[in-house]
């Protein structure tokens, strides 16, 4: 365990200062792979059909008005949101014990799941959160803002490019107990790489034992495999486990609203009177915050989320995107393995999951792709697979392979 520092790396910390070195470059072939927002087999953002259906049903209501939400958000949007992750058969549902909260996409979530803590949660000595090393690199600030120290797990071992489940384990036996773990639900951020169903069990036994707190980070669902009931069942184990827990929801990535800033927070009680009292104070510091929440983004999501029809054709527009992504794991790691016989193992790049891959390759051989080949992606060697077509795929395995040989 050691404390977080940032990284040094050329072409900037921050992932908006690579996207910008990419724009500045005039190169007719260059390639974005630091780009977090998927993108379709022609390098373009894509409306979900189901979004521009729910749009125009919204645009086409007469009776809508733009008044303020309640200050948890609209109600028919958070019961639906946590029926989604938990599933409508969720014990702690039904027995009413589950403060939702409507967010700032998932990064509000985040925060407002972070402030409660530093505001109410006990800790055991530090105000201290731990986090998977590496992580998405925003969960470092959102919790020094409220004053509530980040620390690291071991979580990726780039000896196997894969998950160092020993030390994972060990240090959640390390710590002190009643410590909080940030957990990423699925699609691992920046890795790609997730425990397996029986590594969560072990996990959940652990953090039982030692009555540690799970704070699960969920941006991804639906978008890792094309399926939101798998993508959900980690969170879901840990509920039926009764872990301690709270779980943030973003509908960024899943409904390709990345900017309408739509999310949730969920807390879950141990009864349903602290459930109702979770709530009032999440609903104070909301209220302090931003008052209310926008509303757009939450007519939407709800609309999709309490229409079966809608909700099946979200489904299909879900696939389409995690599909896409798979394809292209898979025709990499063929192009790699048979087609140009790249040194290395690259089963990694098919065993990861969602959008971002560690590719295993070093800050010199990342270099050498962006200055060489104007192909641009973190020094970490982390590509995000939503930059990659049917175009750009040949011409980056082939200069990938002229970086490791
Ligand atoms: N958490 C993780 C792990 C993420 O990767 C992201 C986005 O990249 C977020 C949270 C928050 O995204 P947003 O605020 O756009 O929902």
């Amino acid at each position: 365990v050691h404390t977080c520092g940032p990284n040094a790396q050329k072409y900037g910390s921050s992932i908006f200062k690579l996207t910008a070195a990419y724009k500045a470059d005039t190169f007719a072939d260059k390639v974005n792979l630091g780009v977090g927002a998927y993108r379709d087999d022609d390098n373009k953002p894509w409306v979900l059909p189901v979004i521009k259906k729910a749009k125009a049903i919204l645009a086409n209501d007469e009776a809508l008005d733009h008044e303020y939400l309640p200050i948890t958000g609209l109600p028919e949007f958070t019961s639906a949101a946590a029926r989604l992750i938990l599933s409508p058969d969720s014990v702690a549902l039904k027995e009413g014990r589950v403060a939702s909260v409507q967010t700032i996409s998932g990064t509000g979530a985040n925060h407002l799941g972070a402030l409660f803590l530093s505001r109410f949660y006990e800790f055991n000595g530090e105000k201290q959160v731990f986090l998977s090393n590496p992580t998405w690199i925003n969960h470092l600030a959102i919790f020094k803002n409220v004053g509530i120290a980040p620390i690291y797990y071991p979580y990726y071992d780039p000896k196997t490019i894969g998950l160092d489940f020993a030390g994972f384990v060990n240090s959640l036996r390390n710590a002190p107990k009643r410590s909080v773990f940030l957990l990423h639900a699925c699609a691992h951020n920046p890795t790609g790489v997730d425990p397996t169903p029986e590594q969560w069990e072990q996990l959940a036994d652990v953090i039982l034992e030692q009555g540690h707190y799970a704070f699960f980070d969920c941006a991804y669902q639906g978008f890792a495999s094309g399926d939101l009931d798998r993508d959900a069942s980690a969170v879901r184990y840990f509920e039926q486990r009764g872990v301690p827990m709270l779980i943030c929801q973003s509908f960024a990535k899943n409904a390709g609203l990345y900017g309408e800033r739509i999310g949730a927070l969920h807390v879950i009680g141990s009864t349903k009177a602290e459930a109702d009292r979770v709530k009032s104070q999440l609903s104070v510091l909301q209220r302090s915050e931003i008052s209310n929440p926008p509303s757009h983004g939450a007519r939407l999501v709800s609309m999709i989320l309490n229409d079966p029809q809608l909700f099946a054709e979200w489904q299909r527009d879900i696939k389409t995107m995690a599909q896409r992504i798979i394809d292209m794991r898979d025709r990499l790691f063929d192009i790699l393995t048979n087609k140009l016989k790249t040194p290395g193992n690259w089963d990694h790049i098919v065993n990861q999951i969602g959008m971002f891959s560690f590719t295993g390759i070093n800050a010199e051989q990342v270099n050498a792709l962006i200055e060489k080949a104007h192909i641009y992606l973190t020094a970490n060697g982390r590509i995000s697979m939503a930059g990659l077509n049917s175009n750009n795929i040949d011409y980056f395995a082939e200069n990938l392979d002229k970086a490791v040989r």
